[in-house]
């Protein structure tokens, strides 16, 4: 049977220029070429979720009436994900500018735009109500996050707590499922340590707390047990943007289809190693194939 998983969160449009270095304050350069390009995580990690994560995939999210709205909902639309939950605002589609070196040293700045209207109305509730998996970030309003918490009914809650940001003891108390990469671990928990102790802290907040490690794969942790480490297949990574949201769209889509939280790693494992060896966000989202094929 396929599981079913909202999504709620952010889209963006990643307009991206190489730069031979980045400026300084008053300063102008001349970049290279410049790339528009489907983003933002919410929008990544639902194409990813119905992609390579092979489940029904809903997007609740909300973007300006401009022509980068339609770049992203061809990109969702075109990966299998329903979009009749995605509201029209009058601000501009969010955009995130990227400039990015030859070192590939990335500098990122997000103009939220039309995410800060996403909501969970009556519609958005029915849909969550019928959810397996509710899979959230934090480039909306938290409110927002918290009333997707609460509007689940039987549905797993997995929140991706990124960007870092501080977070109410009553969204962490909601959350099932939590996944953070190391930097945002060291955030939430408030203190420095290897993966293990980091998850330690945090499962006192978290049933399930995921730590995902880059090419050293991820860490699952779970109360009451020894945290497991799973491994990421060897790849050449030719560029790891997107790799966090192919974990977390493919793991969300991996819990709805019945899958177990350590099967679910494995997978999305994969998912993000594939991400990383193809340039872009969305474009790089492996198929459910390349996915059993390179799990195998
Ligand atoms: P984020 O992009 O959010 O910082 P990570 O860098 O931890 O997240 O990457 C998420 C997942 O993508 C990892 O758990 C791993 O499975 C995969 N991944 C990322 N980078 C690589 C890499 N260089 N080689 C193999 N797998 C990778």
């Amino acid at each position: 049977m396929t599981g079913s998983v909202v999504v709620v969160g952010s889209a963006n449009v990643d307009v991206v220029v190489d730069v031979p270095r980045h400026p300084q304050g008053g300063e102008t350069i001349l970049g290279g070429n410049l790339r528009r390009t489907p983003g933002g995580k919410g929008a990544n990690q639902a194409v990813a979720a119905a992609r390579a994560g092979g489940a029904d995939v809903s997007f609740v999210g909300a973007l300006g009436r401009d022509d980068d709205a339609q770049l992203l909902l061809d990109s969702l639309t075109g990966a299998g994900v329903r979009t009749d939950l995605v509201r029209a605002s009058d601000a501009a589609t969010g955009t995130a500018l990227i400039s990015v070196t030859g070192e590939g040293e990335n500098t990122i700045i997000v103009a939220p735009g039309a995410n800060s209207a996403v909501a969970v109305d009556d519609e958005v509730t029915g849909r969550i109500r019928q959810a397996d998996v509710v899979l959230a970030q934090l480039e909306i309003p938290l409110d927002v996050v918290l009333a997707a918490a609460r509007a689940r009914s039987s549905a797993r809650f997995v929140l991706n707590a990124a960007p870092s940001r501080a977070l109410p003891e009553e969204l962490l108390a909601a959350v099932d499922v939590l996944i953070v990469n190391e930097h945002e671990a060291r955030d939430l928990a408030g203190t420095d340590g290897d993966p293990e102790s980091l998850a330690a802290t945090l499962l006192e907040k978290v049933a399930t707390v995921v730590v995902t490690l880059g090419a050293a794969g991820a860490l699952i942790a779970e109360r009451d047990a020894e945290p497991v480490h799973v491994p990421a297949p060897t790849v050449t990574a030719v560029d790891t943007t997107g790799a966090g949201d192919a974990f977390c769209g493919v793991f969300a889509a991996a819990l709805a289809n019945g899958t177990s939280t350590h099967d679910a790693a494995r997978v999305a494992c994969v998912a993000g190693a594939l991400a990383a060896t193809r340039p872009g966000a969305q474009a790089a989202m492996p198929a459910v194939e390349d996915v059993s094929a390179a799990a195998r």
